[in-house]
């Protein structure tokens, strides 16, 4: 069943145009988990200044999302964590000394200035992200300051704290019959897989290595269960996997999930812990062997929301994400590094490249086998098997636009002065709306928030032909507050 696959040069089909809605809040860079603390947020910003001196602001239509709010988070966390996170600072530490063991924060998640804030903003790109994607203004989002995949409901896990993929997949399920989540970060995708444990309408697919590494879930075996019996799927590897037997597992595994689960939406976290050198994990996938999987995700033409995630050998995760937008864009960025405001850290090559090492890959083609094997056979268990119908998601009406919602004042209602904070670049290509900006996206209706933190969801009552109804929300929602 494995067999190693050659590692060819990417190709991207300069011709076939994808919509590419970017999300960026230039506040992010400022955050620091503390002196020492290997998640450094500040890769985002080394990133966005590579995307931006490589030019694919011309490519992209590029926003500030706002930020996501209490209620929102809400949406899959609960009251009380949320709720903490919002007031917790570091000068008022003291004060929550029971809160601290009970929602794990301390050591590998400590509270910093700006912590809600930070976390708003990850939420923020995520969910208007899966908003563009829902009313048909993008075929891909990115959002690099999201992909926070360990957050659980009421406990921050591994340096996440708000889990923006579990709200950015419940903002899809609402136009999306089946979503798809694929996670290549060196970590186990436990909190997004946690929260659609149980439930077909998400599978989740977590590639990572496995074996007394952080957090010790995503055993082979681990499946789902209930609904979501065969929904979870899990390919644990072992150290330093290389780029040729990363393609050999990732292509058919996603192949046969294309195949018979037949998701009209994908996420792809794109952790760039996975890669060779990084500070904490223990692959060794150069640049291109990581661009593959979203090269070979993007090939589906299916909608698609890509995320960030870990990787903490900064200019690598910064080479990487900038290298993965320009063949999000279908552009294969040149090797050599325009200057930007970062460039002494891309010493002493100045190259748009991460290397492999020599490292020895105990990945071994009978292990591998085994592996691919049975999660083939799993997954056979999912043709045609989805509780929600196969036939075509119904989209709305095309958004011709309105006029009033264009106008300066009403686009700084959206917190604040959105017109003046963003850095909104006209794309040089005819494919958008001129008027077509960032407005009102997602589901929730501001005005009819309740104002306290009673975690009541309104659904939005005027999206058309909603594929989810209020009662299957509510019934994931349940799901998620089982545990
Ligand atoms: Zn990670």
């Amino acid at each position: 069943m494995y067999t190693q696959l050659p590692f060819d040069e990417l190709k991207v089909d300069p011709t076939q145009k994808k919509r590419v809605a970017y999300f960026y809040d230039s506040d992010v860079g400022n955050y620091a988990y503390g002196a020492g603390h290997p998640m450094k947020p500040h890769r985002i910003r080394m990133a966005h200044s590579l995307i931006m001196n490589y030019g694919l602001y011309k490519k992209m239509e590029i926003y500030r999302a706002k930020p996501a709010t209490k209620q929102e988070m809400c949406q899959f966390h609960t009251d009380e964590y949320i709720d903490f996170l919002s007031r917790v600072t570091p000068d008022n530490l003291d004060m929550f000394t029971k809160e601290q063991i009970k929602f794990n924060v301390g050591d590998d998640c400590p509270v910093f200035d700006g912590l809600f804030e930070y976390c708003g903003i990850s939420g923020g790109g995520s969910m208007e992200g899966a908003a563009r994607l829902n009313r048909g203004k993008c075929d891909i989002a990115i959002n690099y300051a999201g992909g926070l995949h360990h957050a659980k409901k009421s406990e921050a896990s591994g340096f996440c704290y708000l889990n923006d993929i579990v709200l950015g997949i419940i903002e899809l399920l609402r136009y999306h019959a089946r979503v798809l989540y694929i996670d290549i970060d060196v970590h186990h995708g436990d909190g997004v897989e946690e929260a659609f444990y149980t439930t077909d309408r998400v599978m989740t697919c977590s590639f990572h290595k496995y074996g007394e590494f952080f957090p010790g879930t995503g055993e082979l075996r681990d499946i789902g269960v209930g609904k979501g019996k065969h929904h979870a799927v899990n390919v644990p590897l072992r150290d330093g996997i290389d780029d040729a037997t990363y393609k050999s597992i990732f292509e058919p595994v996603i192949t046969k999930i294309m195949e018979w689960y037949q998701p009209s939406a994908i996420v792809l976290q794109c952790g760039g812990d996975s890669l060779s050198g990084d500070r904490l994990g223990c692959f060794n996938l150069s640049m291109q062997g990581h661009a593959n999987c979203i090269n070979f995700v993007k090939s589906f033409n299916v909608p698609m929301m890509v995320v960030g995630g870990g990787g903490y050998t900064m200019r690598n995760v910064a080479r990487t994400w900038s290298f993965e937008a320009g063949l999000l864009n279908n552009i294969k960025l040149p090797q050599e590094l325009p200057y930007n405001d970062y460039y002494e850290y891309y010493g002493p090559d100045y190259k748009l490249d991460v290397r492999p090492s020599n490292m020895y890959n105990a990945n071994l083609p009978e292990f591998l086998n085994k592996i691919l094997t049975n999660i083939i056979s799993n997954l056979e268990n999912t043709k045609h098997a989805p509780s929600v119908q196969m036939n075509e998601v119904p989209r709305d009406a095309e958004d011709l636009g309105d006029v009033e919602e264009d106008t300066t004042e009403a686009l700084d209602t959206k917190g604040g002065s959105q017109q003046a904070r963003d850095e909104i670049i006209q794309p040089d290509n005819e494919y958008y709306d001129e008027d077509d900006k960032d407005k009102e996206e997602r589901n929730i209706n501001e005005e009819s928030k309740p104002t306290d933190t009673d975690g009541d969801v309104k659904m939005d009552e005027n999206s058309e032909k909603p594929v989810v109804t209020e009662e299957e929300m509510k019934e994931i929602n349940e799901l998620n507050s089982e545990n």
